[in-house]
């Protein structure tokens, strides 16, 4: 990937996408190229066509996808389902009609089956029944892998993809009715200190376990993947270690300096019990991170809430 080449960002403004954008201008790329919602609506076939025409992109980063947290995806069910079919249908043909050198797919850890071992290896795609609360999205990203596995065995393009565990960092969702656990609990622990609240509602048991990246640390991994691996096999791309949401809500009511309780409301959903990757292949490919969870909340928080 030459510094001029010209390389889309599909989803700019998400958190995955503006991540990519400023880990490439510091590393010097000139030809970044990007477009709002506004500007080209993703899940239009012919201004998607039209665009790829004009910009002639080399290399696509695509990080374009309606996202949220186990709430949202519950409720706006068929959005999820056909938006995100569409974005990247449109985007990933294109990019084969356009012979794009190399365009990388932005899955989901959230696409493997809810019962799947742990930690999850690639190979475990597509061998049981997912999550319920977030089928429809699910569907939709093994739809995009399975996509550039095919428009690579049918027409050699050089598509890969990535399972990113769950992430947080700048630029995240701070809406507590459609946003995933770790920016809902930074928001909720500061508003409670802030009005001096004595308890914070958690979510489900507190006993299911997640993992979590900083979005820095993914960003870093697309572009050591997108410089030097293919293949069909979607990558994991995550830390290896999780932690109960219970410990998380602890860590996270510490870097806040909140002193009331924590109460948990069972009423709501846990989902998937346990999600860790096994991260033994993205380690192979040279790539590990580097933001530990403690160190990267507390920037995060800093940056969001104290400045
Ligand atoms: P998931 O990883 O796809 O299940 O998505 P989430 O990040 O939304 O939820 C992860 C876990 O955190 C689930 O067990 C939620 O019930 C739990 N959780 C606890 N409190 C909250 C909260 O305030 N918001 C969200 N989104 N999840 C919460």
């Amino acid at each position: 990937m030459n510094k001029d080449a010209n390389i889309y960002i599909a989803g700019h403004k998400g958190m995955v996408g503006s991540a990519l954008v400023r880990l490439l201008k510091k590393q010097e790329y000139t030809n970044v190229i990007t477009r709002t919602s506004a500007e080209l609506d993703l899940r239009n076939q012919s201004q998607v066509a039209a665009f790829f025409t004009q910009e002639q992109p080399e290399y696509v980063f695509m990080a374009a996808a309606k996202v949220g947290g186990i709430e949202a995806n519950n409720i706006y069910r068929a959005d999820f389902l056909y938006d995100n079919l569409q974005i990247q249908n449109n985007v990933i043909h294109q990019s084969y009609l356009h012979k794009v050198k190399k365009l990388l797919f932005l899955a989901s850890s959230c696409i493997y089956p809810k019962l799947a071992p742990q930690p999850i290896k690639e190979e475990y795609l597509l061998t049981g029944v997912l999550e319920p609360t977030n089928e429809p999205y699910a569907i939709a990203k093994i739809a995009g892998v399975k996509l550039c596995e095919n428009y690579n065995r049918q027409y050699g393009c050089n598509f890969i993809s990535v399972m990113p565990t769950n992430l947080y960092g700048p630029n995240d969702n701070y809406d507590l009715k459609t946003s995933h656990v770790l920016p809902a609990l930074l928001r909720k622990f500061h508003e409670a200190k802030m009005n001096k609240k004595d308890r914070v509602e958690v979510w489900g048991t507190g006993k299911p376990k997640r993992e979590f990246l900083h979005v820095d640390d993914l960003a870093a991994a697309c572009v050591h993947l997108m410089k030097t691996y293919e293949g069909n096999i979607s990558v994991n791309v995550g830390t290896g270690k999780d932690i109960t949401i219970k410990e998380l809500a602890e860590t996270i009511k510490s870097i806040v300096g909140y002193d009331g309780t924590i109460h948990l409301n069972t009423d709501k959903p846990d989902g998937t019990p346990r999600k860790v990757l096994d991260v033994a292949l993205l380690h192979s490919l040279g790539w590990h991170h580097t933001i530990e969870l403690n160190e990267g909340i507390t920037k995060v928080y800093n940056d969001k809430f104290l400045n």
